[in-house]
């Protein structure tokens, strides 16, 4: 290839040769690999401008990774969470008005800055320095900064509460007991809707024997349960264990609504759901579909009572004592045909 040789001050022919040198950053040595070109004329090594600026790139980021310094992708990236401008998060801390633009630019950061940016990529943190320094921004960059971190904490808040809360409920053994398969709760969830908007406002305990049958009946076929649910012999029949968690769980997150009627003219209450969404059944195999579809229809005319009176005539109900996990094995045993 061509280029100018600044040593000929000509047009000559280049050759681009890579090499190790050793940068100076902060009276500390970082070796890099360099890419310079070599005028095939006078041998002089050269480096054009954008090369010489990718070559220190390279120790700025070697260095970087070093002091665990933010690059400044990440440092833009801060920024941008918290929607606020390079100058009004200089002035949020303290700093020259063009700090930030020069450290997104690719200036390096001294480490206090650093530590301070690091700091800040909590919204935790960011609220504490924002409520001491609220009066460095104008009113209108406080009040929309303050609306963002409202969002952002409920957000952490609301993470943290699923992980807990699936923690506490959502993690069985896994094994026979759960259809060999790790309980899925967003799996749970979406085939609860598929069988609420089957079926309109559908009684609960109804809607507890079609999962069983589901679950069941898929294993039966497959070796393996849909959710991963464990199901438990209660009075009114095979339910999921932590049942009434799931669900609650569901109606928190405004996916279904719950009414209390009274069950078949007897003296209490019986509830009754509703989905509030579609389901999203791209989490839902076709062939898993099928077989939830298979069920709602199996059971379309039958009553909440009949329902249970049908499931305790199974093996699974038969052979199992009152709160005693029951185990896939009994799927075998199914009384309802395949799918
Ligand atoms: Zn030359």
């Amino acid at each position: 290839m061509n280029g100018i040789c600044p040593y000929c001050e000509d047009l000559r022919e280049v050759a681009e040769k890579h090499k190790n040198e050793i940068f100076k950053i902060r009276g500390e040595e970082i070796p890099v690999e360099v890419t310079v070109l070599e005028c095939n004329t006078c041998h002089q090594e050269f480096a054009p401008t954008e090369m010489e600026e990718s070559n220190f790139k390279k120790a700025y980021d070697i260095y970087r990774t070093r002091k665990r310094l933010l690059f400044p992708e990440e440092i833009a990236a801060i920024r941008s969470k918290y929607e606020l401008s390079q100058r009004a998060l200089s002035r949020l801390l303290g700093w020259g008005e063009i700090t930030i633009h020069n450290y997104e630019a690719g200036a390096l950061q001294d480490e206090a800055h650093n530590s301070v940016l690091k700091f800040i990529q909590s919204p935790h943190n960011m609220r504490a320095l924002f409520r001491e320094n609220r009066d460095r921004l104008s009113p209108k960059e406080a009040e929309k900064l303050e609306e963002v971190l409202r969002r952002l904490l409920q957000e952490e808040d609301r993470e943290q509460y699923q992980h807990i809360w699936e923690k506490q409920f959502c993690e069985f053994p896994m094994g026979s007991n759960t259809g060999n398969r790790k309980f899925d709760f967003d799996k749970f969830k979406n085939v609860v809707l598929f069988l609420l908007k089957e079926n309109g406002w559908l009684w609960k305990t109804k809607l507890l024997k079609l999962l069983f049958y589901a679950d069941f009946a898929y294993f039966r076929q497959q070796a393996i349960a849909i959710t991963g649910a464990q199901y438990v012999h209660l009075d009114l029949g095979p339910v999921p264990d932590h049942y009434e968690e799931f669900l609650e769980r569901m109606r928190n997150l405004g996916l279904i609504a719950k009414e209390f009627e009274r069950f078949n003219n007897a003296d209490y209450l019986g509830e009754k759901l509703l989905a509030l969404q579609d389901p999203e059944t791209e989490l839902l195999s076709p062939h898993e579909l099928r077989c939830i579809k298979f069920v709602a229809d199996y059971f379309r005319n039958y009553s909440a009572s009949q329902i249970s009176e049908y499931s305790h005539q199974e093996e699974a109900y038969k052979k199992t004592r009152h709160q005693e996990v029951i185990d896939y094995h009994f799927a075998s045993a199914l009384s309802i045909p395949v799918f």
